[in-house]
């Protein structure tokens, strides 16, 4: 971290801040030109509260040179974190070159739903399945999930299929139920729940972290962050979409946040092309720019009857909709950003 001082400080406010900043464990290195002081900051800035520097009559401007994230930062870890889901026959793999589909419903609905859409997308290459049991809804008059019930029929799902469950948590206050639960879920309105990610963090289980609605690529890195700080390195990310001005699409899928992923992380990132565009036949394209983008997976929404899903349905794909989805991005995959030839 930087610090350039305005013309002539004031010694005793100087004295201060030096004093402060030593007491953090931090070495200071002056540079002193005509005008201005510039002071650098040696040492884990992590904690410095940039704005509160930034604050004093003294200052004219602070600036970052190292990413306040450590655990998450490619710096710290050049290889890249491959997660591993489930165990024996089932266990699989996402990232460091391992590519991985994860397909299902928004919601889980009923025992015949979810049997037959987690058969379909099985059968068609999905790795792992997704459902909603505790669903985020922006009306509290919609449909809530199933919530504990759709997680046992999570479970029986599973069972038929070996599929490993990727399934949302809402509040730390469910987490209980979520022992057959492979990949914990953490939704783009929960992404900066603090509490949350903390106890997430204290968990072994992969957890997989959606970029919030209007969160910047760093806040995502910074609460992946607060779950890896506890002891849990098993993050995956997901870019689903970030408001914009346009309205012909749901959210405007932001492309580019997966090649500035891979620069900046060892983590995995997924992308989410149902909920990013929210129009079913926007889904395909998605995945296939996503996938020679360079993602480590995809998530999509599938539903076996789109038409009277009770969450979602004009972006969720048919089986064989979503087959054909498969189908093309396995043929991309080998050409992927970043993938070796
Ligand atoms: C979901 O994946 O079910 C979901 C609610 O997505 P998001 O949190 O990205 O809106
Ligand atoms: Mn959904």
């Amino acid at each position: 971290m930087i610090i350039i001082l305005r013309e002539n400080p004031e010694q005793k406010q100087l004295e201060n801040l030096v004093s402060w900043l030593k007491s953090m464990g931090l070495d200071i290195h002056y540079s002193k030109g005509v005008n201005k002081t510039i002071m650098g900051l040696i040492g884990d800035t992590a904690s410095v509260d940039m704005d509160l520097i930034q604050a004093l009559d003294i200052v004219e401007k602070v600036m970052r040179v190292t990413e306040p994230y450590k655990n998450a930062n490619r710096k710290f870890h050049p290889q890249d974190t491959v997660v591993t889901v489930g165990s024996g026959e089932n266990e699989v793999k996402i990232g460091g070159g391992n590519f991985q589909i994860i397909a299902g419903p928004c919601s889980v609905e009923s025992e015949e739903q979810i049997i037959e859409v987690a058969k379909a997308v099985k059968e068609a290459g999905a790795g792992l399945m997704r459902g909603g049991a505790f669903k985020p809804r922006t009306s509290p008059y919609s449909f809530q999930g199933l919530r504990g019930e759709g997680l046992d029929l999570l479970s029986l799902a599973k069972k038929e299929t070996g599929l490993p469950i990727v399934t949302e948590i809402m509040d730390l206050s469910q987490l209980d139920l979520f022992e057959d639960v492979d990949v914990i879920q953490v939704g783009a309105r929960n992404m900066q729940n603090f509490e949350l990610l903390k106890e997430l963090g204290h968990l072994d289980k992969p957890i997989l972290l959606k970029r919030g609605l209007s969160s910047t690529i760093e806040e995502l890195l910074m609460s992946a962050e607060y779950i890896m700080s506890g002891r849990n390195q098993n993050v995956i990310l997901c870019e689903r979409g970030i408001r914009t001005f346009e309205t012909m699409t749901r959210n405007t899928l932001d492309l580019s946040a997966i090649p500035v992923l891979k620069e900046k992380t060892h983590l995995p990132i997924i992308v989410d092309p149902s909920h990013a565009t929210g129009i079913n036949s926007l889904v395909k394209p998605m995945a296939m720019a996503a996938t020679a983008a360079g993602a480590d997976g995809l998530m999509i929404e599938v539903h076996n009857d789109p038409a009277h899903a009770l969450c979602d349905g004009p972006q969720s794909l048919r089986p064989e909709q979503f087959a054909d989805v498969v189908k093309a991005v396995e043929a991309i995959r080998p050409f992927a950003f970043g993938v070796q030839q």
